[in-house]
């Protein structure tokens, strides 16, 4: 069953190990933010410096796994029909409108629709990690600098996911506006035994 989450929004929910995940981009061009705890002992949780280590890339796509702090494999990704994810860039958040966009009105994002998504199996705020950015297209040059592109991912461009443990997942649509191409749209996901 196809489960929608509407724009500026997120979900959280169990998966369990050997269960697959499927993250969908319906209409392109929007991104979801995925964060991952260990559902046995929610101190390990998805680490971007251990999955860039062990897989010798920043750039995370088909045949990769996603690693804990505890440098165990949570997820292996079995397809990726766009191909370009991003691993350095933390969750949007409150100050990151502050900061970057010099908007201090109220502004939904990744960040609180992850930790208010995931309090229901009481993660805490300060403990959600460097999100794996799904369809985030951040490039950079030869000197380190970055820019955040909008997706190159098309209507119906998906990244199919199979855990390798028991897994609390927490999953957004992203809010930010540079990182969706200037509009905000829905993801779909699907739970496959
Ligand atoms: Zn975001």
């Amino acid at each position: 069953m196809i489960e929608v989450i509407k724009r500026q929004t997120g979900a959280a929910f169990r998966l369990k190990k050997g269960q697959k995940l499927k993250v969908i981009d319906p209409n392109g061009e929007q991104v979801s933010d995925m964060v991952l705890f260990n559902a046995k002992d929610t101190r390990e949780k998805i680490s971007s410096g251990k999955t860039l280590d062990f897989e010798e890339s920043i750039l995370i796509s088909q045949g990769d796994h996603l690693w804990s702090n505890r440098s165990n494999q949570m997820m292996e990704i079995l397809e990726d029909t766009n191909g370009r994810n991003d691993f350095l860039l933390a969750p949007c958040s409150p100050e990151t409108f502050q900061i970057m966009y010099n908007n201090n009105e109220y502004h939904p994002s990744c960040f609180e629709n992850l930790y208010t998504n995931l309090e229901k199996f009481e993660i805490q705020p300060d403990e959600i990690p460097t999100a794996f950015n799904i369809f985030m297209n951040v490039q950079f040059d030869t000197n380190g600098k970055l820019s955040v592109d909008p997706p190159l991912s098309k209507a119906g461009d998906y990244v199919l996911f199979e855990a390798k443990m028991d897994l609390l997942v927490g999953l957004t649509a992203c809010s930010a506006e540079d990182s969706n191409g200037g509009s905000f749209k829905p993801i779909h996901y699907e739970i496959i035994d």
